[in-house]
Order: C-alpha cells, then sequence, then structure tokens
C-alpha cells in the first residue's frame, strides 16, 4: 500500500481593516490558529484592504495589536491584497485567454433591467448571460461608448458543494448562483475574486472563517475550479451571540478585543474563553494554549451560535489571576497604578499582589486594591474619626503601637499574633481594633486582612500613622 504525504495544512486569517479586531473575527483567528498549529502548519494573516473608502492603515495597526496580544504572531504575512493588484489583473487575464472569463459591456442599468424583468417571472434576479460567449452564438456589437467589466463563466447547471468542517454537507445549484463579476471597468478585481487567486497563491489548505461568508463559498469554489486550483477545505463559524439571544454587538458592551486589555483582562484567559465560545474538549473549562493546540479539532467546533457570557469570562479571568505568580501580576499590574497616580514603587507590590489576588477578576481591580499602598494616605474624615476612635480604641492603638514599636520582625504573622494577645489582654473582640487600627493606618474602614495590610505598610510608616492619632 502507498501513503501519500499529506500536504502541510495552511490556514488563514483574512480580516477586513474597516475598524478595531473584534471579538468574532479575534476568535475566528484563534480557531484558524490553533488548527494550523495542531497540525504543525502555517498561519497566513492577510489583510483583505482593497475597500479603499473604508480600510485605514490605524485599523491594520489595530489588528496587527490585538494579535501581537493575544500572541498570535502570523508565520507567513501580513500580506495586503492592495499590493497584489497586478496579480490580480494577471489572473484576469488568464482567464479570459483560457475562456472561463469574458467581457460584458451590459451598463449597469441594463443589468438591473434584466433583473427586474427575472424578478417579475418570479425567478431569482440575475444576469441573462447576453455577452456570455458559448459555441455557435453570436455576441452583440461592442459598444464603443463604455468599458466592460469581466465576468466569470459560471457552470449552468450541476450543484456546487463542499463538506463543511463544521456545518457538514452544503450544497448550492449553480442556477442560483450569477455569473460573478471579477473585474470592475476599471480593470480593478472584485472582492471574492481576490479571495480566490489569494487562498489559491497562499496555498491555503483550510478556510476556517465565519459563516456570513457561507454564501460566497459556491462562488470561490467555482472560480477555484475554473483556475484548476486544488480545492481548500471549508469549515464555517456559527457567530456569537449576546446573552439577550442577540447578534453580539456594541451594546452588548466592548466587542474590540482590546478594550479587554484596557479593562485588565489577561490574553491567556482571553484566549482560553474565546476558545470556549463554540469550541468544547469535554467538560475542560480551562485549560493552557499548549492544551488547546493539542486538543484542537475542528470536529468539536459547535454547530450553534455562540453566547457571549461576561460573567463567564469573569471567571476565567479571575482563575487566571489567582493562579499568576505574583511577581509576573506586579509586573502587569505597575502601569495601572501608574494610570491612577500612584507609585507602584511604594511598597513590595509582588506581597501586594499575593494579598489581593484571590478576590480580583481583572488587573484593574487588582490596580484599584493596590492603590491602598501606592496611592496618597488620606486620613480618615472628622465623622469616621468620630465615631470609630473614642478614647477606648485610641487606648487600644496606644498599647497596640507600643507593642509593636518592641516586634523583633514585622512579618503579618507576627501582626496577627500581637493583635490577637491585645484583643485578649483588653478582652475585646476584633472590631473594637480592627476598625480603629485600619482607620488610623489606612484612613479606610475596611482593607483587607490587617495583618498583612500592617507588614506590607512596613513598621516605620504604621509607627509614624500611630502616632499621629
Ligand atoms: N475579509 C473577510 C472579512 O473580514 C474575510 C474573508 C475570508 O475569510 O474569506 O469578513
Amino acid at each position: 500500500m502507498t501513503t501519500s504525504t499529506p500536504s502541510a495544512v495552511r490556514t488563514r486569517f483574512a480580516p477586513s481593516p474597516t475598524g478595531y479586531l473584534h471579538l468574532g473575527g479575534a476568535r475566528t483567528a484563534l480557531f484558524s490558529w490553533a488548527f494550523a498549529r495542531h497540525h504543525k502548519g502555517i498561519f497566513v494573516l492577510r489583510i483583505e484592504d482593497t475597500d479603499v473608502e473604508r480600510s485605514t492603515p490605524e485599523a491594520v495597526q489595530a489588528i496587527l495589536d490585538s494579535m501581537a496580544w493575544l500572541n498570535m504572531q502570523p508565520d507567513e504575512g501580513p500580506f495586503y491584497q492592495m499590493q497584489r493588484m497586478d496579480r490580480y489583473r494577471e489572473v484576469v487575464q488568464q482567464m479570459l485567454a483560457d475562456g472561463t472569463a469574458y467581457y460584458c459591456y451590459s451598463s449597469p442599468a441594463e443589468v438591473e433591467a434584466m433583473r427586474e424583468k427575472a424578478r417579475a417571472a418570479g425567478l431569482k434576479p440575475r444576469y441573462d448571460g447576453t455577452w456570455r460567449p458559448e459555441p455557435g452564438k453570436s455576441l452583440p456589437a461592442v459598444p464603443t461608448d463604455r468599458k466592460p467589466v469581466v465576468r466569470f463563466k459560471n457552470p449552468l447547471d450541476g450543484a456546487t458543494g463542499w463538506n463543511d468542517l463544521i456545518k457538514g454537507p452544503i450544497s448550492f445549484d449553480n442556477t442560483e448562483l450569477d455569473d460573478l463579476v471579477i473585474a470592475r471597468p476599471d480593470g480593478t478585481p472584485t472582492y471574492n475574486f481576490c479571495v480566490v487567486v489569494d487562498d489559491w497563491d497562499m496555498k491555503i489548505t483550510h478556510v476556517i472563517r465565519g459563516d456570513d461568508h457561507v454564501n460566497n463559498t459556491p462562488r470561490q469554489i467555482n472560480i477555484l475550479r475554473a483556475l484548476g486550483a486544488t480545492l481548500p477545505e471549508y469549515g464555517h463559524v456559527p457567530m456569537i451571540l449576546g446573552p439577550d439571544g442577540e447578534k453580539l454587538s456594541k451594546r452588548h458592551g466592548a466587542v474590540n478585543v482590546m478594550e479587554y486589555d484596557k479593562e485588565g483582562y489577561l490574553p491567556e484567559a482571553m484566549v482560553n474563553y474565546l476558545a470556549r465560545l463554540g469550541w468544547s474538549h469535554g467538560n475542560d473549562e480551562i485549560f493552557t494554549r499548549e492544551q488547546l493546540v493539542d486538543w484542537f479539532d475542528t470536529r468539536n467546533l459547535s454547530k450553534s451560535a455562540a453566547q457571549w457570557d461576561p460573567k463567564k469570562l469573569n471567571w476565567v479571568n479571575a482563575h487566571y489571576i489567582k493562579n499568576s505568580d505574583d511577581a509576573d501580576l506586579a509586573e502587569r499590574v505597575a502601569p495601572r497604578i501608574v494610570q491612577r497616580c500612584g507609585n507602584p514603587q511604594a511598597v513590595d507590590l509582588t506581597a501586594v499582589m499575593s494579598l489581593l489576588k484571590d478576590r480580583a477578576e481583572t488587573l484593574n481591580q487588582l490596580a484599584d486594591g493596590a492603590m491602598l499602598f501606592c496611592g496618597p494616605y488620606i486620613p480618615a474624615n472628622t465623622e469616621l474619626r468620630a465615631e470609630h476612635l473614642d478614647e477606648h480604641a485610641v487606648a487600644l492603638l496606644s498599647d497596640f503601637k507600643k507593642q509593636a514599636e518592641a516586634l523583633s520582625d514585622w512579618t503579618s504573622a507576627s501582626l496577627d499574633d500581637l493583635i490577637k494577645s491585645i484583643l485578649a489582654q483588653h478582652g475585646v473582640k476584633m472590631p473594637k481594633l480592627g476598625v480603629p487600627l485600619r482607620l488610623a493606618v489606612t484612613g479606610q474602614k475596611q482593607t483587607p486582612a490587617i495583618g498583612a495590610v500592617l507588614a506590607i505598610l512596613g513598621r516605620d510608616l504604621v509607627l509614624e500613622r500611630l502616632g499621629a492619632v
């Protein structure tokens, strides 16, 4: 038996740079990336920038930034369609020469009239084939006052189908498909045609994209066949719905990937969460990037739409934060403290992370919490002082200060022990000392575990603030 070596897997992500990278695009990119990585193949990035009115360099940059943030670097590209115009024109000429495409001189008004006629006859509106050459058919005289478009000679009968990697068999009758315009009167190629030439030239073996492209696929397959190209496999990913079941949009919150960076989500958590939106590996909710790559299989992509669940994203992010290394978290949170006009060097930020990370859902929450240590000290206002710093409390604090001065080590364990022993000595319960202590040292009534807070603030600062009560 002979075994043929399957050609190396090559996938691509082909965004149109008309805005930021949205969550749906990032998820499609992730699936293409994971599929390529799983098969030790190549992941290509192609920027589909032929819509010059709507494409911007800022949007290209936003796509590149988002992909870098999610650590989905392409192996090849970015390739820009606008830089490949000569190649598209060349293929148009080749198809005209081969007879798989033809010049069509019908004016837009004439094409509209053809469509109207078909509609009136209860048929699907379409171009009527006036300029389509057929053996034995004579074509009208070429008008001299207009430039032609180039149309693809789509098969007239039969069906065009594929076995979708996600949706299973899909088929379209060729009578449903018009003779597609592949080049405009000024010679510029049209959208579907550029995609075909690129997928062909870039030797893409698996096209994984949003299911809003299902209708383009039979047209692209027919052109690829006319070119004698090997067909890629296609997988169309269902869309993402918002929590209310409507298509995910701005109404549901941020849809721009980089907004999640700003809000303090970890890219690892984002990748984990996005992967689970429409893909599964048993009941696993938390997995590493390596496991995703290891397990990724298009058979486990869901046929039905996925639902965006911000609570679950927060849960996943909290998990990643809790399991992050303290020093690594400190590094990620430090710039966010600076944004809040705090000083990340004011204390041992690693210790702060260790104290706060079990209860934080985002890096921003960590930064907010860290401001207790890195922000300006704002003493408690008179109202709070009047309520909690009565004579008895002041006496307790003074005793605490005296004994704290004598502590040989300033750790949260020794401070906790001291607090306990003062409570016992004075026969009072924790709030009687805890609240005044917090108020005196941090200016706030509520803080994380007080022993740890005092340990992080440091002996000098704590004694100084206690001295000022
Ligand atoms: N440029 C298209 C889009 O952003 C994707 C085309 C494709 O994946 O074939 O929707």
